[in-house]
């Protein structure tokens, strides 16, 4: 049976990695892939991972119809046997209806790979439709970890490396940036509460502040 599979994490959990081993493994049988992505840090029309790694994909329009754009693909005897969507979050809920229909109607697996929740820890309305539609969800294996070392299930937006939680829902950002930028970072549930990023923690070990009072 065709599946709806979402692979969910954080930012740096390996989800694009994977989605490029599938690639691979498919195609080394001889399976042709349609891989779509939707602002992937490589540039327009690429699906990369931090390891280096990249191949072509088409990049996802506003709007775009993805069962249509799959139907019209196969119609000029162009192959696809399965399907990638990399950056998932990014595409819009009806998008992610479509996906769903490409598996109930043409039959192809549908692996879809996004962020679940934003630097609010609110979910992406395309990560929201893949939970409420997949076949199976796969929580990534691959664990990011907060500066403290936990398990990093949260991911934050920084500008200059302090923590914000306010701002439009996608705003492009790398976790390499230089001060004053927006920048990302993944960090655990206590630390994303507190807004202690691994700037502001190093800030705060060497603030005099927080040195032990003497006991004289
Ligand atoms: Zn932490």
């Amino acid at each position: 049976m065709p599946e709806l599979v979402f692979f969910s994490g954080t930012m740096d959990c390996g989800k694009s990695t994977l989605a490029l081993q599938i690639e691979h493994n498919r195609s080394a049988r001889g399976l042709v892939g349609m891989i779509f992505t939707r602002d992937d840090r490589a540039g327009e029309g690429k699906l990369s991972s931090r390891l280096g790694l990249v191949t072509d994909a088409v990049e996802v329009e506003d709007g775009q119809d993805l069962y249509a754009y799959l139907v019209d693909h196969l119609s000029q005897g162009r192959r696809a046997d399965y399907v990638i969507a990399d950056e998932a979050q990014f595409l819009a809920p009806e998008q992610i209806d479509q996906l769903a229909r490409v598996v109930d109607d043409l039959g192809l697996d549908v692996f879809a790979f996004g962020i679940t929740t934003d630097f609010r820890s609110k979910l992406f309305p395309g990560s929201q439709r893949l939970v409420e539609l997949a076949d199976r969800i796969e929580v990534l294996q691959v664990e990011a970890l907060c500066w403290c070392g936990a398990r990093a299930t949260h991911n934050a937006r920084t500008i200059g490396g302090e923590m914000v939680v306010e701002g439009a829902q996608v705003v492009v950002g790398d976790v390499n940036q230089s001060a004053d930028e927006v920048g990302y970072e993944v960090l655990c549930r206590r630390h994303h509460r507190r807004r202690m990023t691994a700037a502001a923690a190093r800030a705060a070990a060497l603030s005099p502040d927080v040195l032990p009072v003497p006991s004289s």
